[in-house]
């Protein structure tokens, strides 16, 4: 078998144990080494012919070739890790949303390391996070379509988990955008937000209507919980990740506000997180 009949493969058995309680962390166990298959095949096939499949090998050595040239070759029997595969795909400008397949990790770690069991509700994230990764990584980095390469039944337990997940993601943005906010750009920072216990995008108010200032927002995957500054903290330094790198006091974005002394102000928007006023 091929390493890609190989990855189809197992995430075919990946999503067939999820429909049975007992089966759940070998679910879990074979969709994530399935994915992992799927992105060494891409890395045999931007190896090329020549290179000994050196960019799946964990160690990869210089060698002289037959024509004196200095070329790349892979070393030993052992296979690239996830941590390899995300530095080899950085240099090679193949994107992956890692936080989406971290998740994936350390659900499937946590089930093997803890033996902790999985509940049928934790696999159904872990499949929607499958069906982001398998079936964007097939269409964008190997040009091909999962339901094909799935096969109608294993793509219909995917999708239904993606439908399900997507519905909680819409419904927890229409909980956000039904409160009151001192300005949109403090709202973005709310609807952007992911857990950072557990990177679940899934983190909102139980109430809707009131001023967002006044709740506390929970995650629905691991409970746990912010008040408003904390989101606000954490968010408006995510807003301008990269954005500003050392420099002047006067380049940074945003300062503490003056007026009242306990909020961000945002210099651009002319916003205050806390009080909300322009200082
Ligand atoms: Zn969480
Ligand atoms: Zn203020």
């Amino acid at each position: 078998m091929s390493l890609f009949d190989n990855a189809i493969s197992s995430i075919q058995v990946g999503l067939n144990d999820s429909e049975y309680e007992d089966r759940l962390i070998s679910s879990v166990r074979n969709l994530y080494s399935g994915i992992l298959l799927l992105f060494k095949y891409k890395l045999l096939l931007l190896g090329g012919t020549d290179t000994s499949a050196a960019l799946i090998k964990q160690n990869v050595v210089p060698v002289i070739d037959n024509n004196g040239r200095v070329t790349w070759r892979g070393a030993g029997n052992k296979t690239i890790d996830a941590s390899g595969i995300k530095e080899r795909f950085k240099s090679l400008g193949i994107s992956v949303d890692w936080s989406v397949f971290d998740r994936i990790n350390k659900c499937r770690n946590d089930a093997e390391h803890f033996y902790s069991a999985l509940s049928g509700e934790e696999v159904s994230d872990v499949l929607a996070d499958c069906f982001i990764i398998i079936s964007r990584f097939l269409s964008e980095h190997l040009g091909m379509d999962a339901r094909k390469e799935l096969g109608d039944e294993a793509w219909q337990i995917l999708l239904a988990a993606y439908e399900v997940y997507d519905y909680e993601i819409e419904s927890n943005a229409h909980k956000i955008e039904s409160l009151i906010f001192h300005h949109n750009i403090i709202k973005k920072i709310f609807l952007d937000f992911a857990c950072t216990s557990c990177s679940s995008p899934l983190v909102g108010p139980l109430q809707t209507g009131l001023n967002a200032e006044d709740l506390i927002y929970y995650c629905a995957e691991c409970s746990s919980s912010y008040n408003y500054d904390d989101i606000c903290n954490m968010g408006v330094l995510d807003l301008y990740l990269g954005r500003f790198s050392g420099g002047h006091d006067t380049d940074i974005p945003f300062s503490n506000c003056r007026a009242c002394n306990e909020g961000l102000l945002l210099k651009e928007y002319f916003v205050c997180t806390s009080c909300g006023c322009i200082e």
